[in-house]
């Protein structure tokens, strides 16, 4: 093994060509170089035997973000469209309105004029909101 000395070429890390790379030893400290001249690049800096560790790489673990805590129940699934009750209203019993009815809050009713509707509202003492397709319309019930 051929002892390094000045102007030895030795392998060293060059801090401008990021690279390990063939230098050419300019100073000698011990028998280790101390400052190295690269072949690549010319420059000349301390001898460096290999590719420096960066410090931030070596151990940056940005502190975990503390698991978010479990959403709070999301608020009700997002309103229905008209389309989609009606839709799954298809498959409810319906009632045939007339005036002389008895409706309660979420009845379906099957209107004459109007077709299917979904009671809004009771109240009380003979009359519902139902709200149809097209709008919402305010009929008679217990009508006796
Ligand atoms: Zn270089």
């Amino acid at each position: 093994m051929s002892k390094i000395d000045v102007s030895s070429v030795v392998e060293a890390y060059c801090t401008k060509c990021k690279l390990v790379l063939d230098h050419t030893v300019v100073t000698m400290q011990g028998d280790k170089p101390r400052r190295v001249k690269c072949n690549t690049c010319d420059g000349e800096h301390n001898y460096r035997a290999e590719k420096p560790v960066p410090k931030s790489a070596a151990k940056k673990e940005p502190a975990a973000k503390k698991e978010k805590a479990p959403r709070k129940a999301p608020a009700k699934k997002a309103r229905q469209t008209w389309e989609e009750i009606m839709q799954e209203a298809a498959d409810k019993p319906h009632k045939k309105y007339s005036m002389s009815g008895s409706f309660a809050e979420g009845d379906w009713i099957e209107h004459a004029t109007f077709g299917r509707g979904c009671v809004q509202a009771f109240m009380p003492p003979n009359k519902i909101t139902v709200r149809f397709a097209d709008s919402t319309r305010l009929l008679v019930c217990n009508h006796s």
